[in-house]
């Protein structure tokens, strides 16, 4: 079932999310829907709290990059333990703030602690790319957005659009919760 992904503005966008155990109800169900929606929204990751849930789970699938390695992963309560090298630039988007993209400087090598769907525990270094993507999601569940890690400068050049995001004056091909639409009458 797809899902419809909050919008920029809403507060769960901002909340540092919670761990999961092994009994968080019908768990299967809610990862295969949120694999629909972000397949459907042609992203390359998908955090719970976009789908409006403050818990610790994101998934990820870069295979819609056809530079890239095929790579399809859930990550479970997950814990960066490690940024290591020399921040670089890559243009990011999300699917919570649609037609923005600016250039995000991220260190380029993590060293990643999670469960997968399986609840098998994992820990991995990932670089390029896939660092990349995870790092994105993983700052979902961390309660913050591409856009906070933004200058000043560049935060005022877009706080127009942003705020229109928010109002739902935005769109897209997939479905969307606007926070500021939703509380009208
Ligand atoms: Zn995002």
């Amino acid at each position: 079932m797809k899902l419809p992904i909050v919008a920029y503005g809403d507060p769960v966008l901002k909340k540092v999310c919670e761990d999961i155990d092994q009994n968080y109800p019908k768990l299967d169900t809610l990862i295969a829907d949120m694999f629909e929606t972000m397949y459907h929204a042609n992203g390359v990751g998908l955090a719970a709290p976009q789908i409006g849930l403050p818990i610790r789970l994101f998934i990820v699938d870069t295979r819609a990059d056809e530079d890239e390695p095929p790579f399809k992963k859930v990550f479970i309560n997950a814990q960066i333990l490690e940024e290591t090298g020399e921040p670089w630039a890559f243009n990011e988007g999300c699917l919570s703030i649609p037609d923005v993209r600016e250039d995000i400087m991220r260190k380029p090598n993590i060293l990643i602690r999670y469960y997968d769907e399986n609840w098998n525990l994992f820990e991995e270094n990932y670089d390029g790319f896939t660092a990349r993507v995870i790092q994105h999601e993983y700052d979902h569940i961390e309660g913050k957005l591409f856009t906070d890690k933004l200058s000043l400068l560049r935060k005022q050049l877009i706080k127009g659009r942003l705020d229109a995001i928010s109002k739902g004056r935005v769109s897209t091909d997939y479905k969307m919760k606007f926070p500021k639409v939703n509380k009208k009458r």
